[in-house]
């Protein structure tokens, strides 16, 4: 749900907005029967390698794997979290009908969930203290409180505020105000001119309209409120930083005082608000966008105060839309769901039941989900694995032609000083403090958002604690923390495709191998190149490597903006440069782990296959995918990673060791004329 700035960059990203419907289904995953471990089904033999290695890889995959209609996309990733899904399933469902003490949070939780006929019997009842206290909103001077009692249980009104390192000295947390209250994916839905985002617009209003009708607004009234919502959130839109820009640490770092912080906004009394949030002194605070900021202390001083009541209105009704009665569920799914991407059916109950407990009890969950589905084969195989892929860093960076030694000694310290986390956190997240009731579907959430909160606001002024994990266990994808210089991989992706304790190694390099090397060269993209190895914002480089460094990033940028992503719709090559660049080098490093690891006793062929090939078709095989078109536009304009196409011809047409496994000829469409390379 947080949306402050990236610190974490994933391996890849669902990018469903935050209330949005994700749906889901089971199309059960055959088991790969074959020696390598590599999917042989998956594979398209009619297709050549050298003309399209995706299509060679996943052809099959895709044939056989139609989006499911509850679904906007379907892909490895997802066809695995299903997978988890099925486990966490049985968790809930035992822990649902027991009366296991150290299961009973899950289990009530999970239980209040599944309740619809409760849920829809209370209708809109749930949302009644809130709405009184909206409607008893009687002067701006007055909005402080109400903001911070929203916030504490997780709507999104007008800004977010949260706890994050602090960039210049990033051993502190400090607090944070960050750009926030839109119910568009991005800014730059609200601005763009083409028909099918003006298209979009349209289709929101409705929505918004119609969500004010389900609480009981007159036609023309609530016609009128959703015209207010959209009002509001332009005007915050236009004051908001757009996506590529957000990407630069020094944009979004802006530390100042609260009189400092006051003085932005006169309109809002900040005072009254850090008061009501219950959080400890606050003496520095990051302003991420001092231009956010102003635009709602304006806004506020030019938007009706009945308008404003129409606005939070909305935004409570979103946030809770996914617990309340179905006319609300399937009206937040007809917008999130159908219009944004693409989806055609909500998916069962108990799916989204599964998600919204993972989501608010993740480690109750997810020490649950370990126990039953991550081993310490697992673990120890993936460090091993880790290790070798940092000595593989080590050698490429060393052998750099374009970076001087000065630079390169501080590379190796900051490479050296990361931090290895896999599986789930060493001691786990203590639920004691979170009142869970069974019956409450929609308290639940709310408290467990509170409990979110309060966790949040009691890090600021203290020390960083980098033992702590931004993933669930059981969530398939993994994260650099640039301001905690670690890689995390949860439990959840150290499962076939990306690893499996009987597969072929070279199918498990190709696959969480080189997600392992794509998470170790975040440290060193465009953005996290920008911190050193403790995690400040402090530049280790010689100007003229990073002019360097900068050349070779360009020819990424180049490269992937000339990939189309849907009809007219290119890739942004800046927004998804730093994805990129970790795909490369993260794939790269990992061959060289691998043939590392085998090089007194090369691996035989299999399955037709040699080893190199094999790492490159368990890298392609990751990134079979079906998106839906609607989807695809989306993230196409928010999403940093590249779709599965690209990310797999992108980076095996850069490698000359590609070439050389398939025996390409020089003018094969796999092997780029101007072959890109930063790693
Ligand atoms: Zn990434």
């Amino acid at each position: 749900m947080k949306r402050l700035f990236a610190a974490a960059t994933l391996v890849w990203a669902s990018l469903t907005p935050a209330t949005a419907q994700q749906p889901a289904v089971s199309p059960a995953s055959p088991a790969a029967s074959s020696a390598s471990g590599l999917q042989l089904d998956a594979l398209d033999k009619a297709a050549d390698a050298c003309t399209d290695f995706y299509q060679f890889a996943c052809g099959g995959w895709i044939a056989k794997n139609p989006v499911p209609s509850d679904r906007a996309s379907w892909s490895r990733f997802e066809e695995l979290q299903e997978r988890n899904n099925e486990t966490l399933r049985k968790i809930l469902d035992a822990a649902a009908a027991g009366r296991d003490i150290e299961s009973k949070k899950i289990g009530d939780y999970y239980a209040s969930c599944l309740d619809e006929p409760a849920i829809d019997a209370k209708g809109a009842g749930p949302l009644d203290p809130l709405l009184k206290k909206i409607a008893a909103l009687s002067s701006v001077r007055d909005l402080a409180p109400l903001i911070a009692e929203l916030h504490t249980i997780g709507v999104n009104a007008f800004f977010q505020f949260g706890s994050q390192a602090d960039f210049k000295d990033a051993s502190v947390e400090m607090a944070i105000v960050d750009q926030g209250g839109l119910g568009l994916p991005d800014r730059d839905y609200y601005f763009r001119e083409d028909a099918k985002s003006a298209g979009l617009r349209t289709q929101y209003v409705d929505h918004v309209g119609r969500m004010a009708a389900l609480l009981g607004a007159p036609a023309d009234q609530a016609a009128a409120a959703a015209q207010q919502t959209m009002t509001i959130e332009t005007a915050l839109a236009r004051g908001a930083l757009d996506a590529v820009s957000r990407r630069d640490p020094n944009k979004v770092y802006h530390k100042m005082s609260n009189a400092e912080l006051q003085a932005l906004t006169p309109q809002f009394m900040w005072t009254r608000y850090f008061t009501a949030i219950g959080s400890p002194p606050i003496y520095a605070i990051n302003v991420a966008e001092p231009d956010f900021v102003k635009a709602f202390g304006q806004m506020l001083t030019t938007t009706p105060l009945d308008a404003i009541r129409s606005y939070l209105r909305w935004q409570v009704e979103h946030a809770s839309a996914a617990l309340l009665a179905k006319p609300v569920v399937d009206e937040n799914f007809r917008f999130y769901g159908t219009a944004l991407t693409g989806a055609q059916e909500l998916r069962p109950r108990w799916k989204r039941c599964v998600q919204y407990t993972d989501g608010d009890l993740g480690e109750a969950l997810g020490q649950a989900f370990v126990k039953e589905a991550f081993g310490p084969q697992a673990k120890a195989d993936t460090l091993k694995m880790v290790h070798e892929l940092e000595a593989a860093l080590e050698k490429d960076i060393n052998g750099l032609d374009w970076m001087t030694a000065a630079t390169k000694k501080e590379a190796l310290v900051k490479l050296h000083a990361v931090a290895d986390k896999i599986g789930y956190p060493d001691r786990w997240r203590d639920y004691s403090a979170l009142t869970i009731v069974r019956g409450d579907a929609l308290g639940n959430s709310q408290r467990s958002n509170a409990f979110e909160f309060r966790r949040q606001m009691n890090k600021i002024g203290k020390p960083v604690d980098k033992t702590l994990w931004a993933m669930t266990p059981p969530t398939v994808n993994a994260y650099y923390n640039p301001l905690e210089n670690n890689i995390n991989f949860p439990a959840g992706i150290l499962q076939p495709p990306f690893y499996g304790a009987k597969t072929d190694a070279a199918v498990n390099f190709g696959g969480s191998g080189a997600v392992i090397g794509h998470e170790l060269t975040h440290g060193f993209d465009d953005q996290g190149r920008q911190f050193d190895a403790r995690g400040n914002l402090k530049d280790w480089w010689t100007p003229a490597d990073a002019r360097s460094f900068e050349e070779r990033a360009q020819c990424f940028v180049d490269e992937y903006a000339n990939f189309t992503a849907i009809d007219d719709v290119k890739l942004n090559g800046k927004l998804t440069l730093g994805e990129n660049t970790a795909d490369n080098g993260g794939l790269r490093i990992s061959l060289m782990a691998y043939l590392a690891r085998n090089a007194s006793q090369p691996a035989p062929t299999l399955d037709g296959f040699t080893p190199e090939q094999r790492v490159f078709l368990g890298w392609g095989q990751v990134w079979c995918e079906n998106v839906r078109p609607e989807r695809a536009r989306m993230l196409a304009q928010i999403n940093p990673h590249s779709p599965g196409h690209d990310r797999v011809n992108g980076v095996v047409s850069n490698m000359p060791e590609f070439q050389k496994a398939f025996a390409c000829k020089a003018d094969a469409p796999m092997v780029r004329k101007n072959q890109c390379r930063v790693w």
